[in-house]
């Protein structure tokens, strides 16, 4: 029986669970964007690249899918509805949840008014352009290590620092890190490792470790999630991620499904599953056959995934290609330099490319998930968005 969709959230997840559920159902898309984000290329935007967008409009046409361009203010999953920022409300089959995340300037002093976030890339941008001087990147995950890498090749004139708790890309392997902090070192970047943040000021740094001086900040330290969920009485953990069952529906509201950054998923051998563009799509893509199957009357089957390889640019002739087993733990040796830098730039083209082809067809995009019998010397591979197989 065909049933009305509504997916709010246009992201990687909602964008591909719109797209795929569209086969059968009838689907109503709701994001205050006109334009899909491609939030993977935040740091080359940031830069003074070109915008990375495309046209919702463009990436759904011909499927029945209706665009809406509204803020999601309220859910009432009891009665089914969704509200708008307009007071307009929408009625649903079903729900996809895909609000994703954003980065969280709460919690450290001065973050909020005094540092810039991917989020305000093309401001930060702006600011960049205006001249020199030093620019802090807080933050040693994959997303600080980008921009900081990103931001020391292309901004002239600026110094950067790039300040963590840790050290650079912890969840790489020593080959990995060794390759980080060299690229981060040859393109003029200092690293503050081992260094709490405690403050944000307009000129610089406290930390645990003394005051750094910048001009400018840019913090990626952590994400947070929207309060929606939790607001609407769905169940969330500490960090407001809905809690959801084997097939992605809600453990507390099943006409629900949640996908990607705003869902706190548990897959089978890897535990909890990092927010990243390389689960939310397959994660969008599980909950439509979820969908499709509980419209048919038949038991949705539980989603299956595993990783393949991390992907960190470092510039735009430089990357690290980490393997990884299924559960992400890093393994064998990692490809580095002009190659990873190629493989990762197919791998982020890849992402709106299989959303074009999910258009065209959908139930086209697959992911990488669990071998049940594995060959020796063969293996599953996908990056981010969950690339085709390669053999390895
Ligand atoms: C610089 C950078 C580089 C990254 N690189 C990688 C990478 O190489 N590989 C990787 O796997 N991941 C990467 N990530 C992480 C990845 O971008 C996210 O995990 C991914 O975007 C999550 O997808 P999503 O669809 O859940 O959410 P999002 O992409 O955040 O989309 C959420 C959507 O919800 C909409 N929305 C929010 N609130 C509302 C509301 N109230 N009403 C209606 N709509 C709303 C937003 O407008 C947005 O369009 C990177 C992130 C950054 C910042």
């Amino acid at each position: 029986m065909q049933q009305h969709v509504v997916v709010i959230g246009a992201g990687y997840a909602g964008l591909t669970a719109a797209l795929r559920v569209s086969r059968r159902h009838r689907v109503t898309l709701i994001d205050p964007r006109t334009e899909f984000s491609e939030r993977i290329r935040l740091h080359e935007v940031a830069a003074g690249r070109a915008a990375a967008s495309v046209p919702l409009g463009e990436l759904v046409a011909g499927r029945d899918v209706t665009t809406v361009a509204a803020r999601v203010v309220a859910l009432d999953p009891d009665g089914r509805t969704v509200t708008l920022d307009d007071g307009v409300v929408v009625g649903y089959d079903r729900l996809v949840y895909a609000l994703g995340s954003r980065t969280d300037t709460a919690g450290v002093p001065g973050v909020a008014e005094h540092a810039y976030t991917v989020e305000r890339a093309g401001e930060l941008s702006a600011r960049l352009a205006q001249g020199g001087g030093t620019l802090a990147v807080v933050g040693g995950g994959l997303t600080g290590i980008e921009l900081a890498a990103e931001l020391a090749e292309a901004a002239t004139g600026w110094q950067v620092r790039l300040v963590t708790g840790r050290e650079p890309g912890a969840g790489l392997s020593a080959g990995g890190r060794r390759h980080v902090a060299a690229a981060l070192e040859r393109l003029g970047a200092r690293v503050h490792a081992h260094t709490r943040v405690t403050a944000v000021h307009p000129g610089g740094l406290s930390t645990d470790r003394g005051q750094i001086g910048a001009d400018v900040v840019v913090w990626a330290a952590a994400l947070t999630v929207p309060t929606l969920a939790a607001e609407a009485g769905l169940a969330v953990d500490a960090r407001g991620r809905a809690l959801v069952d084997a097939t992605l529906r809600s453990t507390s509201h099943p006409d629900v499904l949640v996908v990607g950054d705003a869902a706190r998923v548990h897959a089978p051998g890897i535990g909890e599953l990092r927010m990243a563009c390389a689960t939310a799509m397959p994660t969008g893509a599980h909950a439509a056959e979820v969908i499709d199957a509980l419209a048919k009357g038949r038991e949705p089957k539980p989603f299956r995934f595993r990783y393949v390889a991390q992907c960190v640019s470092l510039g735009r002739d430089d990357a690290v290609i980490q393997p990884v087993r299924a559960d992400d733990s890093p393994h064998r040796p990692v490809i580095t330099g002009r190659a990873a830098a190629r493989i990762n730039e197919w791998i982020n083209r890849y992402t709106v490319g299989a959303l074009r082809a999910e258009r065209r067809r959908p139930g086209t995009y697959r992911w990488a998930r669990p071998l049940r019998a594995t060959a020796p010397g063969v293996a599953a591979v996908a990056g981010a968005g969950g690339a085709g197989y390669l053999l390895g």
